[in-house]
């Protein structure tokens, strides 16, 4: 069995939902023996406009939101009426305009509170991938594939951390199980959503911004997959954002603790939980362009073939800011770290980058939306000094620990541009450092050409239309 996960750009419109039914359709001929479960994204930026509608609503806009409502109901309505004919239409009309009802009962809600309650913010953004599915399932079933729409709430079950659920594995293992497999033994397709789970009480959840992809690893780890697929609208996992680096191609097969590195460290193509779940059970994850189905995209297997290239891929995160502690205290005492760290657990900020000397330690954020009330708690320790507008790159490869004199590779083509906190993780298979962010382009293109251009080094597929749309998410 595999589990094809459609991205945002892949439901994005009919042509879209055309090409993802061609798609299935391939599969279910070529490989009879692994039939699909379809999961889908909402329609590409249909999440964003349900959460602005609710903040809109939340802002007392309400009528502002409804324009926008009206008119995501109109994209719906337009992209159901070209892919399913009349005679399947009402009934897909009235799931589409039930689901919009649901919206505006929720926006109302939301604006009478004048706050953004976290089950509402889900309440709303959750209907994307509810619309989306039951359109492609009505589109399948009129391309003649036997789908059957299936409600992922009545599976994934999660705690009520809402906007950000965490997944119940024990329950949802065995749920998972026994809503799918009648199905694929009956020889239909199911079509669920992302993204979305059920709280204890019921109540709808979503499992972070971008979580689409985590479900689909979480739905092939219960149901031990064969492969799952990302279908995307990027050739694969590329040796660099070609955005940044033209030349930037295809990376044609990556190990997991690669990936997910990447994946950590920035590049936006898979959300970072998505390997765990893969990882834990070996099950093999593709990253597919679904405008160029005919790609073989990216593998991300336990074990890459070791290439003449000790770096696969670099990534980078814009938007960094270094925190510096120093204190005379720090010198010789122990729990130091300790109570810098627990500063940051209580106030849930996630740490990327720690170095420390004697007496400063300086550590890297990319949420700093509570920053200003953990200023005050680390100044009790030190001397604390902020640096706003950093970018880290990350290069990562299997073989770094390996090679000797990538380190030195890697400094030397960077010689012009200031570098700081340098770290090359206990896994070793990444080296990591912070640049000003003005010096990120320069720095990521001239990486790129030490290690990618040039002869006998790994030429893959040339990127043409790479656009990282689909994925530009902010995670939550
Ligand atoms: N639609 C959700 C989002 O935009 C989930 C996903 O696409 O993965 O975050
Ligand atoms: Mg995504």
């Amino acid at each position: 069995m595999i589990v094809m996960k459609f991205g945002g750009t892949s439901v994005e419109d009919e042509t879209a939902i055309r090409r993802l039914s061609y798609v299935v359709r391939r599969s279910l001929e070529s490989d009879p023996e692994r039939p699909p479960i379809v999961l889908v994204s909402a329609m590409a930026g249909a999440t964003n406009t349900l959460l602005d509608c609710a903040r809109l609503s939340c802002a007392g806009c309400r009528d502002a939101a409804e324009s926008q409502l009206a008119a995501l109901e109109a994209r719906h309505d337009r992209v159901a009426a070209e892919l399913v004919p009349a005679e399947e239409l009402s009934e897909l009309r009235t799931h589409i305009a039930r689901l919009f009802a649901d919206l505006r009962v929720a926006l109302d809600e939301i604006s009478a509170l004048g706050r953004l309650a976290p089950h509402l913010s889900d309440a709303v953004a959750s209907r994307g991938e509810l619309l989306s599915s039951r359109i492609v399932d009505a589109a399948l079933r009129s391309e003649g594939i036997r789908s059957v729409w299936c409600d992922i709430r009545e599976a994934v079950m999660t705690d009520d951390d809402f906007t950000r659920a965490a997944v119940l594995f024990e329950q949802t293992d065995a749920r998972l199980a026994a809503m799918f497999n009648p199905h694929i033994a009956a020889g239909s397709v199911p079509v669920t959503q992302g993204f979305l789970g059920a709280a204890p009480d019921g109540r709808t959840t979503t499992i972070g911004r971008g979580g689409s992809d985590y479900s689909a690893a979480i739905i092939g780890a219960a149901l031990d997959a064969d492969e799952i697929q990302i279908w995307t609208d990027v050739d694969g996992i590329m040796t660099t954002d070609p955005r940044i680096v033209a030349e930037a191609s295809k990376v044609d097969v990556i190990s997991y603790a690669e990936a997910a590195e990447l994946a950590y460290f920035g590049a936006k193509v898979l959300h970072p939980s998505t390997l765990l779940p893969a990882t834990r059970k070996g099950i093999p994850v593709s990253v597919r362009n679904s405008r160029r189905p005919e790609i073989a995209g990216t593998s991300i297997v336990q074990r890459a073939p070791q290439s003449v290239n000790p770096v696969r891929a670099i990534a980078f995160k814009r938007g960094i800011t270094i925190v510096n502690i120093s204190s005379g205290r720090m010198l010789m005492a122990y729990g130091f770290l300790a109570r810098i760290f627990d500063v940051f657990a209580r106030h849930q900020t996630a740490i990327d980058m720690v170095a420390t000397s004697e007496v400063s330690v300086s550590m890297t954020l990319d949420d700093t939306r509570n920053l200003d009330r953990i200023i005050p708690e680390l100044e009790t320790l030190g001397e604390v000094t902020i640096e706003r507008n950093r970018a880290l790159i990350c290069l990562a490869g299997e073989h770094l620990r390996s090679t000797p004199g990538v380190a030195a590779r890697i400094f030397s083509s960077i010689d012009r541009i200031n570098v700081s906190m340098i770290s090359h993780g206990a896994s070793a298979i990444n080296v990591s450092f912070i640049v000003a962010d003005e010096d990120l382009t320069a720095a990521v293109r001239a990486l790129h050409t030490e290690f990618f251009s040039g002869e006998g080094r790994p030429r893959n597929t040339r990127k043409e239309d790479a656009e990282y749309t689909e994925n530009s998410f902010a995670l939550s």
